[in-house]
């Protein structure tokens, strides 16, 4: 199994998940969203066919369904509450924070299934890092709408800078509610770490990460 593990996801007996590289083979019967960069959530508890619905972040609580994200730069982002027995993955690029994925993800996690974001465990995955991610200010702009970039941009010219998608993540998450002690990273970057598909780099493909029920 060529997946990454994250510490605090895998002490959970009754989850098994993966964040893929570019050499994971991607697991049977995944179900996937047609990604867009929105903060649509879709909750996967009945049969969904052949169809593919748009959306950037999944949650269930069936066993039987494995719940994927593709990601080629952006953060693929896993999340499990123990107390409900809810699963989920987030697609998380800058847009997709702009759009309050997170929020929205946790706000259906409260709403639909009663989960309380102090009970519930984040996981980041490999995604771009900060010495890579060269932006224009408007991107900087868009996100500031919705949460301060503040530390996590770094102007190097008049018109670009660097930012920082990780750390912007992992305080949307925060003000979600959930503790900083229940949210881990996989410190990896998709661009400058050898073994992962990169947008920026010129690749076409994607990895996958997933997360289920067992
Ligand atoms: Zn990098």
């Amino acid at each position: 199994m060529s997946y990454l593990k994250a510490g605090n996801l895998e002490r959970f007996s009754s989850i098994e998940h993966g964040f893929g590289t570019a050499s994971s083979l991607w697991p049977e019967d995944i179900i996937l969203m047609s990604q867009k960069h929105t903060n649509n959530v879709l909750i996967i508890e009945d049969e969904q066919g052949d169809y593919i619905p748009v959306a950037d972040a999944l949650l269930t609580s069936k066993p039987d369904k494995l719940l994927g994200v593709k990601t080629a730069d952006c953060l693929p982002i896993l999340l499990y509450n123990p107390v409900t027995k809810v699963v989920g993955v987030i697609h998380a690029g800058w847009r997709g924070l702009a759009n309050m994925v997170i929020l929205n993800t946790m706000d259906k996690l409260r709403t639909f299934y009663n989960a309380d974001p102090g009970s519930t465990y984040f996981s980041i995955g490999p995604g771009i890092c900060k010495n890579c991610y060269e932006v224009g200010m408007e991107v900087v702009d868009s996100i500031n709408t919705a949460i301060a970039v503040k530390d996590a941009f770094r102007q190097t010219s008049k018109d670009q800078g660097l930012l920082d998608t990780r750390s912007i993540a992992e305080r949307q998450i925060q003000a979600a509610g959930v503790p900083a002690s229940n949210i881990s990273h996989v410190n990896l970057c998709t661009r400058c770490s050898p073994g992962f598909y990169s947008y920026r780099a010129g690749s076409k493909e994607r990895q996958v990460s997933y997360i289920t029920i067992r």
